[in-house]
């Protein structure tokens, strides 16, 4: 059964349409990130969710209850948003407990679901601590702590990392999902970053302009982009614009490729001469020394590399274009800038999109 069902769903603040008729539903314990660039209209969406706005049309439906009309405090939602939301004069387990007061949650039980929290959020003995002797990632736990101390049907996060350092980002990621896991609540996750969604979520709604660009798992945003607008803002990729030469074997022609593409399958839905964009993602392409060229392989020339870590970046010049490769380690000790090589391209790497720009 679906917990939370949002259909027809629009909103313009004036003349400026935020969001365009939109339909959206997430299972119940599942957590589906909100993914978009500023702008979007992640944040308006999940306000409308959440009872802080009302849409111009549509219907929110939780359970099966009609929230629509709903004021927030009655929606059953916890709320996490991107700065510390705490109360500065509270210490951490009054900040918890706040939401028990309200709801006339008293005494032992009170005490002990606090203290629960806090074991669930990995800061046990912390409860006497005010806001300003805690650190942010610790906060953002206390916030998650607070959002879920009223046993809410849904937890609704707005970048609750967004104003973190880097390391704590992540582990306060990993941790955000493992307590999401735990108490396998319904969460709806707001971000521009795409990582942080592809590491999180269940399922991703990626958002551009007021619409919803693709609905996907993880692996299915990343490995069968939509759209180019999709293809583009997930993950890294050499963008190409082609043509489908032969859609029954799948070849595409791109000018200034010396050689054409193949997904190797057969291009259903298209036909000779549709215009398309065609992505190749870095870690999915091989390249290796002029001498240890294979037939089909691409002639081209080293021009650029980046040392990044766990791989090295070497951007190439093929024909007109410029294509990017991330190499293992040792593989890119043999390769120096100028160096001729050998680009193997191969089919499942050629990631097709119709050209809808
Ligand atoms: P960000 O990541 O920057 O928060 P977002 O994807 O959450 O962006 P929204 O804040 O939902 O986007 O905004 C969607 C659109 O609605 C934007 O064009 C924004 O300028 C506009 N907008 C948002 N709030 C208001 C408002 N109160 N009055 C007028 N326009 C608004």
């Amino acid at each position: 059964m679906s917990e939370l069902h949002l259909s027809n769903i629009t909103k313009s603040y004036g003349s400026s349409v935020a969001l365009h008729p939109l339909d959206l539903t997430l299972e119940r314990g599942e957590l589906v990130t909100l993914l978009g660039p500023s702008g979007c209209g992640k944040t308006t969406l999940l306000r409308i969710v959440a009872g802080f706005l009302a849409p111009d049309t549509g219907k929110i439906v939780l359970g099966g209850r009609d929230l629509t009309r709903v004021p927030a405090r009655q929606r059953d939602m916890g709320m996490v948003f991107q700065a510390y939301s705490l109360f500065p004069n509270l210490t951490a387990g009054e900040n918890v407990a706040f939401g028990l007061d309200v709801r006339r949650l008293g005494g032992d039980e009170k005490k002990q679901r606090v203290d629960e929290l806090f074991e669930l959020i990995g800061l046990p003995g912390m409860q006497g601590r005010y806001p300003a002797q805690l650190s942010g990632g610790q906060q953002q736990r206390i916030a998650l702590a607070r959002a879920l101390a009223i046993r809410p049907q849904v937890l609704l996060l707005d970048e609750p990392l967004s104003a973190l350092d880097a390391q704590v980002r992540l582990n306060l990621r990993d941790e955000i999902r493992r307590v999401q896991q735990e108490t396998g609540i319904t969460t709806l996750f707001v971000t521009h970053d795409q990582e942080e969604a592809l590491a999180i979520s269940d399922r991703v709604v990626v958002m551009q302009g007021g619409l919803i660009a693709q609905v996907g798992t993880p692996a299915e945003i990343y490995r069968q982009p939509a759209t180019p607008f999709v293809a583009e803002f997930i993950g890294s990729s050499s963008g190409l614009s082609g043509q489908v030469s032969d859609p029954a074997r799948g070849a595409v022609h791109v000018p200034g490729l010396n050689e054409p593409l193949s997904v190797g399958r057969p291009l259903t839905g298209f036909v000779a001469g549709d215009p398309v964009r065609i992505y190749l993602r870095p870690e999915e392409l091989r390249l290796s020394g002029a001498e240890a060229r294979l037939p089909g392989d691409l002639d081209v020339l080293v021009r650029q590399m980046r040392f990044m870590g766990a791989v090295t970046r070497v951007s190439v010049g093929a024909g007109e274009h410029e294509l990017d490769i991330d190499l293992q380690g040792a593989q890119a000790e043999r390769l120096h800038l100028g160096a001729a090589a050998a680009l193997s391209i191969p089919p499942q790497a050629v990631h097709v999109v119709r050209d809808v720009r």
